[in-house]
């Protein structure tokens, strides 16, 4: 039998796993032909969400794949995206990037170097050529903020993160996933949380979903409001809220930004942050469709932030279990990371697989 998983962080690899499988929850249109993409603990510098679903155009998703399963930063979009399909001199075909020429010049030869753009020497010029154009994979972003127990502090906190999101649109919807009670009524709906954002009652250990209450759709193609500082509301606070306009072409470059990081992360990716190379990390099945990281030392599912070079109970695997074929229980360090990286190129279609002699 599948047990409830303790953790806030274990609650938010259910989430992830069940929106892989589930997306769209039942009732949600959607178009029959969409493809998933999902990561986590992503966004901009000012709010980072738990779980993020891309819907993507399945086949310009993978014709994305050509591109390689790594992200294309900002400087690398800028050159693949405008690169043209016959040779020319990179300076009249690249729109000017607001920045010295010498960085889209760098970018040029990362490109090269990552085989994703042809470039030849005219000269002392570089012309460049596109090998494929870039394509318009993303459809729709959906952020969803994962909080199994919401009671009323909880979903303060939460309500003015999720008030931001829908002032700025970045995310065509948020959602809430929060634990399922078998309430008549999720106890969820009562919390002081915006109207726009959904309601999602998850039932981790089956992985089953209800939708408690339908989102709004955000204007992610128009100008947003970033919220800059807003008053305490206690009764001595008279300050004014302050927002500031946010431009749609911003907003486009960072959706796209953080699609292409979505892309390279997945959600499995947990493991770079966490030291499977401790002899206490373990990969445990959660069920048969999923494992989820396991602290022997301390005896349960640990987080992300305490699995860290900071831990006290660090110890680092004995030499000998690197040279064997452990099995996925226990097994050492680059194993473990193996097989989470061979999962999230499957998510990927069209992008190869990891070589067997990683
Ligand atoms: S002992 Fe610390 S570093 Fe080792 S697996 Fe557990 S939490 Fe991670």
């Amino acid at each position: 039998m599948t047990r409830d998983p303790e953790s806030e962080f274990e609650f938010e690899l259910r989430a992830c796993r069940w929106a892989e499988l589930e997306w769209p929850p039942a009732g949600e249109p959607t178009s029959d032909d969409t493809a998933i993409v999902v990561a986590r603990q992503l966004g901009t510098k000012r709010r980072r969400w738990d779980t993020i679903v891309l819907e993507c155009d399945p086949e310009a998703l993978r014709r994305r794949a050509n591109f390689g399963l790594e992200r294309l930063d900002s400087d690398l979009l800028h050159v693949v995206r405008n690169a043209p399909a016959e040779w020319a001199y990179y300076r009249d075909v690249l729109p000017h990037p607001g920045y010295p020429w010498r960085y889209v010049r760098e970018a040029i030869h990362r490109a090269d170097d990552r085989g994703i753009l042809e470039t030849r020497k005219n000269g002392n010029r570089i012309e460049i050529r596109r090998k494929w154009p870039y394509p318009d994979w993303l459809e729709r972003i959906v952020a969803i903020e994962n909080k199994p127990d919401l009671d009323a502090s909880a979903a303060r906190a939460l309500g003015s993160q999720l008030e931001y999101d829908v002032a700025m649109g970045l995310a065509d919807e948020v959602w809430v996933a929060t634990r399922q009670t078998g309430d008549r009524v999720e106890p969820a709906l009562f919390e002081d949380l915006p109207v726009e954002a959904g309601i999602l009652a998850l039932e981790p250990a089956a992985l089953t979903a209800d939708v408690a209450w339908h989102p709004r759709t955000l204007g992610a193609d128009e100008p947003g409001t970033r919220i800059l500082d807003r008053p305490d509301g206690g009764t001595r606070d008279s300050s004014a809220a302050q927002f500031e306009s946010v431009d749609p072409d911003w907003k486009a470059d960072k959706r796209l930004a953080i699609a292409e990081r979505a892309y390279e992360r997945g959600w499995r990716s947990f493991v770079e942050t966490m030291r499977p190379d401790c002899r206490g990390f373990e990969l445990r099945a959660r069920d048969a469709s999923q494992a989820v990281p396991y602290c022997a030392a301390k005896g349960r599912c640990q987080t992300a932030a305490e699995c860290a070079g900071s831990c006290g109970e660090f110890e680092p695997e004995p030499p000998a279990w690197r040279t064997r074929g452990w099995p996925i229980e226990g097994g050492p360090g680059k194993r473990v990371q193996r097989i989470l990286e061979e999962r999230r190129r499957r998510r990927r279609p069209g992008v190869k697989r990891a070589s067997s002699s990683r």
